[in-house]
């Protein structure tokens, strides 16, 4: 018999499962709905780690989930920021081309931004890049003047204040073990008692596989954990960068490349690079959970990764270990930075669903199955677009557990 009964619950309180929550309550005003976290507070792991970006969906193919829900959640994240006061700007920021070879590629964005309708986005010439940004150095660049910068953490934060004042109930500290499928209702078995629920969400994020694995549903994909690390530029020298600068980003990739942000704190990063990572959520090189590290090792899928991409992972590894390698890859965007403009900073680690072929699942990923609805790919823009991300897994909960 369950401690207690809810119609709904949500395992996860990153900013995915609390935006979950919040438009389940707002949308449905007597749902009785309670939102599981096994960390005592929320945002502690990817909603709490990561670079702040609001992304305007220049980089998606036109058509996806990503694409869609990245540009309507930028427009409605900024919207939220400023209703209720958080920090946040529009401050643009520029691509850039740093080899002839990556001149077809920007313009490739430049079409695909236009396709996933973005205004504003302008191709830049040489002399036009520096205008925006003087110490860069690009022979071509393209602006995309609504990205942003926020602070996800304090927008989660501010979701799970929602959903208490919608009646809701947050429960952190409360860690899920198990779930079962009574006959009436699930069972979710935690640090904090059992509880019934006539529908799951599983936004467990790093931990989201496992979790169906809990409710005896195999997952299709793995969770791969890939740490980014930051070094944060020395105050001194944060003028050299005045917005965000990135660079074409390799199409066979989900990650970015190494890049500099403004963040809305102050300050200015620099990374984060992609490597993986030994403890999921592992904040440190030395960080390692021999459970983590074996689940990995003995996944098909990641072998099949590894043979396709181990060059590259093999060059993530070595400029994670050489801060002089990292700071060559930031050269190519600023020159005239050196070593001793950057400071070891932080770390996030980003949960990357592979398949059992190998292949890194590009798209947002949401699967419903029986009483439970799992989120198995929402990596970056996720952020950005958590609020469309809500409405359109309350949608799929709204059909699939027939909630009211
Ligand atoms: C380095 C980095 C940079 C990024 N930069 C950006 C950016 O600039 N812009 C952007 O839009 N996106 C960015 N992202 C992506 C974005 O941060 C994520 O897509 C988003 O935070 C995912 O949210 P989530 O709620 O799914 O996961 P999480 O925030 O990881 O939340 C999952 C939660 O589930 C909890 N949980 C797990 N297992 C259990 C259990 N058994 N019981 C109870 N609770 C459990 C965890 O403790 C965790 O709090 C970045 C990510 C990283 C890592």
């Amino acid at each position: 018999m369950p401690d207690q009964s809810f119609d709904i619950v949500v395992i996860g309180g990153g900013i995915v499962g609390l935006s979950t929550a919040m438009h389940a309550t707002r949308v449905f005003p007597k749902l009785r709905l309670l939102l599981v976290e096994k960390e005592d507070s929320v945002a502690r792991h990817q909603s709490g780690h990561n670079s702040g970006v609001i992304h305007s969906g220049v980089y998606y193919k036109p058509g996806s989930l990503k694409a869609k829900l990245c540009v309507e959640g930028a427009a409605a994240m900024v919207e939220f920021c400023r209703l209720h006061n958080l920090p946040h700007e529009i401050c643009g920021k520029v691509i850039v081309a740093t080899d002839e070879a990556e001149i077809p590629r920007l313009n490739v964005l430049f079409e695909r931004g236009q396709a996933n309708g973005l205004s504003g986005l302008r191709m830049l010439q040489q002399q036009e890049v520096r205008e925006i940004e003087p110490h860069c150095s690009a022979l071509r660049g393209l602006l995309v003047p609504s990205t942003g910068i926020t602070d996800y953490a304090a927008v989660a934060r501010k979701y799970a204040e929602i959903v208490a004042t919608q009646g809701g109930t947050v429960s952190t500290g409360t860690e899920v073990r198990k779930v079962v499928r009574g006959d009436q209702e699930m069972i979710v078995e935690t640090t904090r008692g059992a509880f019934g629920a006539r529908g799951v969400i599983n936004c467990a994020g790093l931990q989201s596989d496992r979790v169906s694995r809990m409710a005896g549903q195999e997952p299709e994909v793995m969770i791969v954990p890939f740490r980014g690390e930051y070094y944060d530029l020395v105050p001194e020298r944060e003028h050299l960068v005045r917005t965000l600068i990135y660079p074409v980003p390799d199409p066979k990739f989900p990650f970015l490349g190494v890049h500099f942000t403004r963040r809305i704190q102050g300050g200015v990063d620099a990374g984060p690079n992609a490597v993986l990572a030994l403890k999921r959520e592992g904040y440190k090189r030395t960080d390692f959970s021999l459970h983590d590290f074996a689940g990995t090792m003995t996944y098909p899928g990641f072998w099949r990764m590894a043979k396709k991409y181990w060059r590259d992972g093999a060059s993530e590894y070595y400029r994670s270990l050489s801060k002089a390698a990292f700071v060559k890859a930031l050269q190519r965007l600023v020159p005239e930075i050196v070593s001793s403009d950057l400071a070891a900073d932080g770390s996030g680690v980003r949960a990357q669903a592979v398949r059992p072929d190998g292949s890194l699942v590009d798209d947002f990923q949401f699967v419903l199955s029986n009483k439970m609805l799992h989120v198995w790919n929402v990596p970056s823009p996720a952020a950005t677009a958590s609020l469309p991300i809500g409405q359109y897994i309350v949608e799929m909960a709204r059909n699939g557990f027939a909630i009211s």
